[in-house]
């Protein structure tokens, strides 16, 4: 094995390298991105038992599930947005595997979050997080620190109004520099998707989306435990199911930290 490698799992090992699970449970109780009611919306997650050490599989327990690609904790392909459809190795399964590992860089507006629940991202945010961290990299996961993920009443989670969602999300600005000018990866948010709950009123609709598929980049919804990365240091690795043309899939997230 070489000696990086080694090295890795002694790290691992003796704990001084640690791995978080950045993954939401997954159930039929999982909340969903509600979209207006002029479009399809997806299915919840559905399970059920085929057999349980019983007569109709006397030594095992198994289950079958159903569910939409992007169901709690999920990855966007670039194939899921317009923007993104013609691209080549757009879908899960032909992205490249190196693809689904990089540093994270995570930034923090929990506080603004909490006091506007339609805060967006800026590029005062982005160049204020530089100055203090330096460039974020090309090839990094840009991770969105929200602490959406406390709430754990999905309605509060989804946090529908007669006006519709209201949750954090991204200037277009800024999405259009982390893809441009950053080359990230993509993003990640804690939030059911990674747009803004009033996205669909935005110029384009669902900025993030548009932007980030636009240029082959990806997204990761609904992660959790943010909270315990630092601003940078870590790697995350975010590997979706290899599903034939699929668009995006539920998926484990995990990240390595000091
Ligand atoms: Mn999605």
């Amino acid at each position: 094995m070489s000696g990086t490698l080694t090295k890795l799992l002694g790290e691992l090992y003796r704990g001084r390298l640690r791995v978080i699970d950045l993954t939401q449970p997954l159930s039929p109780q999982t909340p969903l991105l509600p979209l207006p009611r002029q479009w399809n919306n997806t299915p919840a997650f559905k399970m059920w038992e085929l057999s349980r050490y019983d007569d109709r599989g006397p030594a095992w327990y198994w289950n079958a599930f159903e569910t939409g690609e992007h169901t709690g904790t999920h990855f966007d392909a670039p194939v899921h947005w317009v923007s993104g459809k013609d691209l080549p190795n757009n879908t899960v399964d032909q992205i490249p595997p190196e693809k689904f590992i990089g540093p994270a860089c995570v930034i923090d507006v929990s506080a603004e979050a909490a006091k506007n629940p339609d805060c967006l991202l800026t590029l005062d945010h982005l160049g204020q997080w530089e100055a203090q961290h330096g460039r974020i990299p090309r090839g990094a996961w840009f991770l969105l620190r929200t602490s959406w993920s406390k709430k754990t009443n999905p309605k509060d989670y989804i946090n529908a109004q007669s006006t519709g969602p209201h949750t954090p999300g991204f200037a277009k600005e800024a999405s259009a520099f982390l893809a441009a000018e950053r080359d990230v990866l993509g993003v990640g948010v804690e939030t059911v998707g990674t747009d803004a709950g009033q996205a669909s009123t935005f110029d384009p609709p669902f900025p993030n989306h548009y932007l980030m598929h636009g240029r082959g980049k990806f997204g990761l919804a609904s992660l959790c435990n943010l909270d315990q990365l630092p601003p940078t240091g870590a790697v995350v690795i975010a590997a979706p199911l290899k599903i034939v043309g699929g668009s995006g899939s539920p998926l484990r997230v995990l990240a390595i930290t000091p």
